[in-house]
């Protein structure tokens, strides 16, 4: 047996997937033929099996170097499950268990040894390894050697002395980070200049990207947010203060969200006891500053809102790329507002920061602020400012799903603009559009504004619309915020053409969130799917509680669900589900089988024809083909389809194809009837385009929809 041939084995049996992920074949490869690679995939693109497989094939064991410790022992774990021997080296040990690790080492009885690059660097390390047969160096999160970067480590510079003692060893360095810069430096530092390189592109489809300018009330709507789209999902909220991640978190438990808080100013008992909770846990929303994340590898994250503006979109990239790594759908929804900008503006212009610092600073703050106004793809301009090219607008972000409305703000801009240079150049937002909207009051009489020229020239907008036109008019650079920190604004140099009128403005519509239209199904599952979706995390939780592991190192969430989809009832059946391996059908099989046992009397009202045509139609046949197969008709099919859709196992999508017109027209006429449809009235009214079958279906669907 080949390689390659030897690598997909490991991959299915060992890890229990089908196939390799684009480039991971390739890298796997390079590495067993014993050369170097430099890696750089997106986080959840699957960077870990690319050396551990070559480990396990090649002879020795495979030392793995990762600089954060928490990130090492869920790896370890997780290579536990599937039955690999691995270990990991670190500060966290006692002596005992060192000297026992590095027992297990010198007999070869390890596959894997993750360590920090510390303790790899010294002498007594260094003579061990001397000792031993070894498979491969993997440099986990390399872009740490990079000091351009933002996460440098020191020691991961003396790493650049591995080539130089085992030059026979291949070197694999991986990193999520992509810029140009980082790169050069990466081979530089660690003599990887023989290396291959495998480049994946950056995106992350998965991820759903939102921006919220409607900056009433985020903290109701993040709780919609959660309780509509994510209930019982796993997230992180970022705040930018200690006080809020407090205050959110508690107001989030006591609307009954199981939310907790993490940040600098907790004792780090408790933020390593709420961290435990997170990852152990099912379905904790971490209400944090950007202190929490780093090293958190947990791959079920659903959602990351931001409740404030990140300060640059390196930091936003990364923050929200913690969501989603299991590949399955996730969502990163930011709310912005009008003081974030007056804030972040201020941080800058009073930082004391040399001026080519503070420079970058404010070029990446507007980046930023130029992302959240942004009226095409989001995705195309993520990946735009990070070197990739995406040709096509992605269909998944709030844009493409729900194009904005522009409207010609130029006039309201000269307004706003006057108002400001009427006023003296030093007052804030609000007290601008008091004048603006004509307010007369003690203040603005003391000032004698109610008698400049702008009072009261603003009544066509109100209060909020003229909020979001004076922070896209900050966004963009048209007025700056005063250095004091009273949030004064000031005319600057761009508003010249603006104001003479050479210039006009397209400014984005403010917008009421429109969220029906972005909702997409409920993570969740409805009826008799939802007790066993419940049933399946519950087995999880208790093995992993048993053993004291998060649950996702038992199995995936997308490993449940194809248990779901398929319901396997041998454990050869099982076998085949994704993510089970053969260690974990050993050690988990059977309970899981036990589970679906349990629950498939939900389905007994399903009867043993419909099942047939259920169990044909998993296996990928369509009605017609059905229909063939078993000599009845297409629409006796269809009718047994629309049992599985009643039962919520099978999707209508699935079914039948029909235009999202005539879906919506049947859809009307059947609710006209109310509880009892009759489908021959809605197949007349129709003009019979749809075979009764279909209307079955359609049925079934909406007596689903809106039972639950
Ligand atoms: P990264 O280190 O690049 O962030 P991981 O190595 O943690 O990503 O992989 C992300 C997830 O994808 C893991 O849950 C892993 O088990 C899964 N995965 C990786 N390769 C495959 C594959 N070929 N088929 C199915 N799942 C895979
Ligand atoms: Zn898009």
């Amino acid at each position: 047996m080949n390689g390659s041939d030897k690598a997909l084995q490991v991959l299915q049996q060992i890890f229990g997937y089908s196939s390799f992920r684009p480039s991971q074949q390739q890298i796997i490869d390079c590495l067993i033929q014993g050369e170097d690679a430099l890696v750089l995939m997106p986080t959840g693109g699957g960077k870990s099996l690319c050396y551990q497989i070559p480990a396990l094939i090649r002879s020795g064991v495979g030392i793995v170097i990762s600089p954060l410790i928490a990130l090492m022992q869920d790896q370890v774990e997780a290579l536990r499950q599937a039955g690999v021997s691995a270990g990991a080296l670190n500060s966290s040990l006692s002596a005992d268990e060192d000297a026992r690790l590095r027992e297990r080492l010198r007999n070869g009885e390890l596959e894997l040894l993750y360590v920090a690059p510390e303790r790899l660097m010294t002498p007594g390390f260094q003579s061990l390894l001397r000792q031993i047969d070894i498979a491969l160096f993997a440099i986990d999160e390399a872009h740490c050697v990079s000091q351009w970067g933002h996460d440098f480590r020191p020691e991961y510079i003396q790493l650049s002395t591995l080539h130089e003692q085992f030059p026979q060893v291949p070197r694999i360095a991986l990193t999520a980070t992509a810029d140009e810069p980082t790169r050069r430096e990466i081979v530089q530092r660690l003599n990887l200049g023989q290396a291959r390189h495998f480049v994946s592109g950056f995106d992350r489809p998965n991820i759903r990207y939102r921006v919220s300018d409607d900056s009433s009330n985020a903290r109701q709507r993040l709780l919609r947010f959660i309780q509509l789209d994510y209930p019982d999902q796993a997230g992180i909220v970022y705040c930018l203060s200690r006080r809020k991640v407090e205050e959110t978190a508690a107001w989030l438990r006591e609307k009954g969200i199981e939310a907790l808080p993490y940040h600098a100013g907790m004792t780090q008992r408790d933020r390593a006891a709420n961290q435990n909770r997170f990852l152990r846990e099912d379905g904790i929303v971490m209400v944090a500053t950007i202190a929490f994340g780093m090293g958190i590898d947990k791959p079920d994250v659903r959602f990351v809102v931001h409740m404030n503006l990140p300060k640059s979109l390196e930091a936003y990239y990364q923050e929200t790329g913690r969501a989603g790594r299991d590949g399955e759908p996730a969502e990163a929804l930011l709310f912005y507002n009008l003081q974030d900008v007056i804030t972040l503006r201020q941080f800058v212009e009073q930082s004391d920061a040399d001026e080519q610092h503070k420079r970058i600073e404010v070029q990446k703050l507007e980046r930023m602020l130029g992302y959240c106004e942004l009226t095409s793809c989001r995705r195309q301009a993520l990946l735009a400012y990070f070197g990739d090219e995406l040709a096509e607008p992605c269909g998944n972000c709030d844009t493409c799903l729900n194009p904005p409305e522009t409207w010609d703000g130029t006039v309201a801009a000269q307004k706003a603009l006057s108002c400001v240079y009427h006023t003296g150049q030093r007052f804030g937002v609000n007290y601008l559009i008091d004048v603006l909207m004509g307010k007369d009051n003690e203040r603005m009489r003391r000032f004698g504004h109610h008698q400049t020229s702008t009072f009261g020239i603003g009544e066509e907008l109100d209060r909020n619309q003229w909020r979001s036109l004076y922070r896209q008019l900050i966004a963009q650079g048209y007025l700056a915020v005063d250095q004091e920190g009273h949030g004064g604004l000031r005319l600057t140099h761009a508003c010249r053409p603006l104001l003479r009128g050479e210039q006009t403005l397209e400014l984005r519509r403010l917008r009421k969130e429109d969220s029906r239209k972005l909702r997409k199904k409920k993570a969740s599952f409805q009826g008799a799917q939802g007790e066993l979706w419940e049933a399946l995390r519950r087995k999880r939780l208790e093995l992993a509680q048993e053993q004291g592991v998060p649950p996702y190192v038992i199995f995936h969430d997308a490993t449940l669900m194809a248990m779901m989809e398929y319901r396997p009832q041998t454990l050869a059946q099982m076998s085949r589900i994704s993510g089970v391996g053969e260690r974990k059908l050993e050690a988990y099989g059977q309970e899981f089988l036990d589970v679906l046992v349990a629950h498939a009397v939900d389905v007994t009202q399903v009867t043993d024809t419909v099942t047939e045509t259920l169990d044909l139609f998993r296996l990928g046949m369509n009605a017609e083909e059905i229909a063939g197969r078993r000599g009845l008709k297409t629409s006796t099919i269809l009718s047994h389809l629309a049992k599985g859709i009643e039962q919520g196992l099978v999707e209508l999508q699935e079914v039948v194809s029909v235009s999202d017109e005539v879906l919506a027209q049947a859809r009307e006429l059947m609710l006209e009837d109310g509880e009892d449809i009759r489908l021959g009235r809605v197949h007349e009214a129709l003009g019979g385009v749809l075979d009764y079958g279909v209307l079955a279906c359609i049925r079934a669907d909406l007596v689903d929809s809106v039972s639950s």
